[in-house]
């Protein structure tokens, strides 16, 4: 494009809260074919709340305390709203021990003398916890849209908590706009295909890519790129950067963290997924005026 083309387009953006960091930006989100959109935090608002909390018959309040405390030395959102929930019930807070963070599954610690395990089935299985007659709740949980964070004290299933994170409220729009744009639309997420699924198919999501672990989501974007086309990947994250980085253009919302927006090409400075879509036509419409 000429540098002028360029400039309008990048002073277009700007005015929309579209940052593109460099020209060869604006080029390539005139080419885009696949646009792949992170779940929480870049579909959804990343607020996620307890909605559920459901136990293999002990008092609620007994297996939140111990939850909470191990999600209290944790900085996952998920482990976030469940220390609010349970401070919001009122329970006091007890302290964990021998904590250990374990990316993309959850975090084990000791805990008033017992060994909590709080993460995703991933997690479970890796401990060969048997979820026994929690399986079909945790189902049923997941299909709803919830997502499912299990609990096991002393290697025994003990609990599920349903936690539930609203779609922003133009992401429905966006993936109209990005379908009229003849874009596919893919959703890539570290949650469960469940969870995954009913939340994509509300938007009307094409594909759902889940269960993704934080270092794998950079490779799901190479095995796209595989297929010829020009992906962008929309992420919020510190695990979406890598994600970002392998994109043909990666987009950073801008309530995001840091290192998403150190890492991607186009800023979302509104935070608005409506905003890609509107990224991409800026792009179309820079090429058309050089031609
Ligand atoms: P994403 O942000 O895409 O969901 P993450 O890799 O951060 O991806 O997390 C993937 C999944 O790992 C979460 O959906 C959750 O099931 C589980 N998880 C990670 N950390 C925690 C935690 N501290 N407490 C409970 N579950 C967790
Ligand atoms: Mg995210």
């Amino acid at each position: 494009a000429t540098p002028t083309a360029i400039m309008v387009g990048t002073g277009l953006g700007a005015k929309r809260g579209v940052l593109f960091k460099n020209a060869v930006a604006v080029e390539t989100a005139a080419r885009i074919e696949v646009v792949v959109l992170d779940k929480t935090g870049t579909l959804t608002k990343g607020e996620p709340e307890v909605t559920d909390v459901i136990t293999d018959g002990r008092d609620q309040d007994e297996l939140l305390r111990l939850v909470a405390a191990v999600e209290h030395e944790s900085e996952h959102p998920l482990a976030d709203a469940i220390v609010r929930h349970a401070e919001r019930r009122g329970l006091d807070s007890v302290l964990a021990e021998e904590f250990e963070n374990v990316p993309g599954h959850g975090a084990i610690a000791r805990v008033a003398n017992r060994r909590v395990v709080v993460g995703n089935q991933r997690l479970i299985q890796r401990e060969d916890i048997d979820l026994g007659m929690l399986a079909e709740r945790r189902e049923r949980l997941a299909g709803s849209g919830r997502t499912v964070v299990i609990a096991a004290l002393d290697g025994r299933a003990a609990g599920l908590i349903g936690i539930a994170d609203a779609p922003r409220e133009t992401s429905t729009a966006a993936i109209a706009e990005l379908h009229a744009l003849g874009a596919e639309v893919v959703m890539l997420t570290g949650d469960n295909q469940a969870t995954a699924q009913r939340i994509a198919g509300r938007l009307d999501i094409d594909a759902v890519i889940a269960d993704v672990l934080p270092s794998d989501k950079a490779f799901k974007i190479a095995e796209l790129q595989r297929t010829g086309r020009r992906v962008a990947m929309v992420g919020d994250g510190v695990n979406d950067a890598p994600a970002l980085a392998q994109a043909d253009l990666g987009i950073a919302i801008g309530a995001g963290t840091d290192v998403a927006i150190e890492t991607a090409e186009v800023v979302l400075m509104r935070s608005d997924p409506l905003d890609v879509p509107t990224a991409l036509r800026i792009g179309r419409g820079t090429l058309r005026k050089m031609r």
